[in-house]
């Protein structure tokens, strides 16, 4: 019979532990406050729906969509996919579960995503995102707002300084057909020099060529026409309004007329948040408003705007984050003193005290656990002690120790 093999790690998956965890954990609790403070509610949605409500949201043509979705049939022999993305899934759940009722609605979320991409630094085929959506505001003071919020979630992450606001605008529907067209003309123009996968793009997805990272393209996409010149009155005003607020804010951004979304639904606002600190996975959060999304799901023409940032790309970028000390270890020698020791241990965890149970090993060993925890206290309980009903109380820092009556622990540590 063959040897049992160990099961290994799926490709592009993560356990995540220690230093790492303490990164990702700093990452989702700093998002949890800050989304309070801007007054957005927290939503949770399922890791996997019916694989139309991505195809149709996201498109045939995405290579979110054409490549790197992981779908199956269930048992039930419906096609489910792994949520790639938030959005498609929150626009979704606005439909089914009427939330249009809360309109304007400030939502985030965040959790696992699935992607079947190329594993590397900053690349992974299950991998996390924090989102955050504006449904059915269609004032530019949603997209300001939500770009604040980013803001202020990379300066208190302290990753500000090393990241860009990039911004661009592709304008109402009669602005993007305008400069669509003249793409397509510039593209046709280039045809021969375009490289094969742009080529396809021209014939789907013209504006995705702006984008591209294939060096054959960028002589081609650098020199495409320019927004501006097809901004209507009313698209030039919502990106002025955009910018404005931003100004306003104290938010630094910077023009990037290449800054595009593929997609038909996209509207006015783009945007992405880059760093060149990870290499070639530099975008760190990325964004803009869809307001044709929710009428291409099927549903009233709803305006939204929204943003996805990865924590794994956020957590890289991160100081590392000191572990969290804990209040005391409790040191018992002896036998009588351990069976002791575990009802002072509840008893300082019900209390709130976070505190540790040292049982392995001699007194050295004991105490060194306390050291290596960062414990403020250790609580040396010997046969003396059990005798008089105290625990010895030793501050490590400063290696002074004291009596305690047990009774009176958890006000002690506290
Ligand atoms: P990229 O150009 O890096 O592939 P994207 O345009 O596919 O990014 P979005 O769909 O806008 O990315 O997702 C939002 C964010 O999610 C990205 O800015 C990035 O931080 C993160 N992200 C995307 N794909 C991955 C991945 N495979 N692994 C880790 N993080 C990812
Ligand atoms: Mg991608």
């Amino acid at each position: 019979m063959a040897r049992t093999e160990t099961p290994r790690r799926i490709r592009g998956t993560q356990d995540i532990f220690g230093d790492e965890q303490r990164r990702f954990a700093h990452v989702l609790s700093t998002f949890e406050r800050v989304r309070a403070l801007y007054c957005f509610q927290r939503i949770d949605i399922p890791v996997f729906e019916s694989t139309a409500v991505f195809a149709r949201s996201l498109g045939e043509t995405t290579d979110v969509v054409s490549k790197e979705m992981y779908t199956f049939e269930d048992r039930g022999g419906d096609s489910l996919t792994l949520r790639p993305e938030f959005t498609a899934g929150i626009a979704r759940a606005y439909l089914t579960e009427g939330w249009q009722q809360f309109a304007p609605l400030k939502i985030t979320t965040s959790g696992p995503v699935f992607r079947y991409e190329r594993p590397q630094k900053g690349r992974f085929r299950q991998f996390h995102q924090i989102d955050a959506e504006v449904i059915g505001a269609a004032e530019p003071a949603a997209d300001v707002e939500l770009l604040v919020l980013a803001d202020q979630l990379l300066r208190e992450l302290g990753i500000a300084d090393g990241v860009t606001l990039q911004l661009n605008t592709l304008g109402d529907a009669e602005t993007r057909e305008a400069w669509r067209a003249a793409l397509v003309a510039h593209f046709e123009a280039h045809r021969g020099e375009l490289s094969e996968d742009s080529l396809t793009r021209l014939e789907k997805n013209p504006m995705r060529i702006l984008d591209s990272k294939d060096p054959k393209d960028r002589p081609i996409a650098d020199s495409a026409p320019d927004i501006d010149a097809y901004l209507t009155p009313e698209a030039r005003a919502f990106f002025d309004a955009v910018t404005a607020g931003l100004d306003a804010a104290g938010v630094a951004w910077e023009r990037n007329a290449r800054l595009v979304r593929g997609l038909d639904y996209y509207r006015h606002t783009a945007f992405e948040f880059v760093t060149d600190r990870l290499g070639s996975q530099g975008t760190v959060l990325a964004g803009g408003r869809y307001d044709g999304l929710i009428g291409s799901l099927g549903g009233p023409e709803t305006a939204g705007v929204g943003w996805a940032a990865g924590v794994e790309r956020l957590a890289m970028l991160l100081e590392e984050p000191a572990a969290a000390g804990i209040d005391a270890v409790v040191v018992p020698m002896g036998a009588a003193a351990e069976a002791r020791a575990t009802g002072i241990v509840a008893d300082l965890r019900r209390a709130g005290v976070a505190v540790e149970m040292a049982y392995k090993g001699k007194m050295k060993a004991r105490m060194a656990k306390a050291d290596a925890l960062g414990a403020r206290f250790a609580i040396i309980l010997g046969d003396d002690e059990l005798a008089k009903g105290v625990g010895a109380v030793k501050a490590l820092a400063t290696g002074t120790q004291t009596e305690v009556a047990f009774a009176d622990l958890a006000e002690a540590l506290r």
